[in-house]
């Protein structure tokens, strides 16, 4: 197979059936870096002097990304939150400072720290138990916590995240078969920052596969950590993505049509973007703890951690 692309038709290193098309390492490195500005100039993610935070967790996606801003010209500095899951969070935390300290740190970029057991005195899971709470639930809500946390107080521009194809067009197939109307409302590639202070959100991988970037992050020698979160076993996500694949192995398209298919419909709402924005702004206040803001007067976190110090002290 040779690259569809080079006039002199080098070996190609990967084939993507849904473009019908095979790329040599070079030009694949180039449709990976075009794929990323198109999405940032079609959903307006980025501007050329934005400070960026991107949420890495050492896996392929959000190391991938950091690289490809930092390398498309970006000023890119990252959050890593240890979760505290034993090796799992040793090994990823090893794999992000490696980056950080070989290739982020020559491009004048840092890396941010936050330690799940310095704070809350337990790793995720032992935190999960004595707040009576699924793991996934209570992870969820501390990285979002410390990730718009540290982008607001930091005075970051935009937070990035690594969500690639498959991570939403598996997420738009949950929310479609629960008809959950509120999460496929904010499900974009960029979601603005509010007055009340949540920071603007932008999902630069959204125009490329899971096997796409596991490709890229090959190519570029990124050293990523290679198994998943043991916590995810099982998980809802994982079977959607088992089916779509599936589906994209029979009819190759698949998961791009129904996911930017989504896309299209949501850029011509029936509501104004506006008044969807307005009826979410008007019912959030600081919280009375930490001003983050919140639906009640303590937000989530500070309450999860209120009862884990009273349930653990330290
Ligand atoms: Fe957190 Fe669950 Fe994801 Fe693991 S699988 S990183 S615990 S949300
Ligand atoms: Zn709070």
């Amino acid at each position: 197979m040779n690259c569809t692309k080079c006039p002199t038709s080098t070996r190609a290193v990967i084939g993507l059936p849904r473009h019908n098309a095979a790329f040599c390492k070079a030009c694949f490195i180039t449709f990976v870096h075009e794929q990323v500005a198109r999405a940032i100039k079609s959903f307006k993610m980025l501007s050329p002097e934005d400070r960026i935070l991107v949420a890495v967790s050492g896996g392929k996606d959000s190391l991938a990304l950091w690289h490809i801003l930092l390398t498309l010209g970006y000023r890119a500095d990252a959050l890593y939150v240890n979760l505290g899951i034993g090796s799992y969070s040793e090994e990823s935390h090893r794999k992000v400072r490696h980056y950080a300290d070989t290739v982020a740190a020559s491009y004048g970029a840092k890396l941010l720290v936050h330690v799940v057991e310095q704070e809350a005195g337990a790793g995720i899971r032992e935190l999960a138990t004595i707040l009576h709470r699924p793991t996934c639930s209570t992870c969820g809500t501390i990285k979002r916590y410390q990730f718009n946390r540290a982008a607001i107080e930091q005075e970051y521009d935009v937070m990035a995240t690594g969500h690639n194809l498959d991570d939403e067009a598996a997420r738009l197939l949950g929310n479609v078969l629960h008809w959950q109307n509120d999460y496929l409302d904010k499900q974009s590639p960029t979601l603005p920052a509010s007055v009340e202070g949540f920071a603007k959100k932008v999902k630069p991988l959204c125009r490329l596969s899971e096997r796409e970037i596991a490709a890229y992050a090959v190519v570029n020698r990124l050293d990523y950590i290679v198994e998943e979160c043991p916590m995810a076993k099982g998980s809802k996500m994982i079977l959607y993505k088992e089916v779509l694949n599936r589906l994209e192995t029979e009819s190759p398209g698949t998961k791009q049509r129904f996911y930017w298919g989504f896309l299209d419909k949501q850029a011509k709402p029936d509501e104004p973007a506006e008044s969807m924005a307005d009826k979410d702004q008007r019912t959030l206040v600081p919280c009375d703890s930490c001003g983050q803001p919140t639906t009640a007067g303590t937000c989530t976190y500070c309450k999860m951690m209120a009862k884990a110090k009273t349930a653990a002290p330290r």
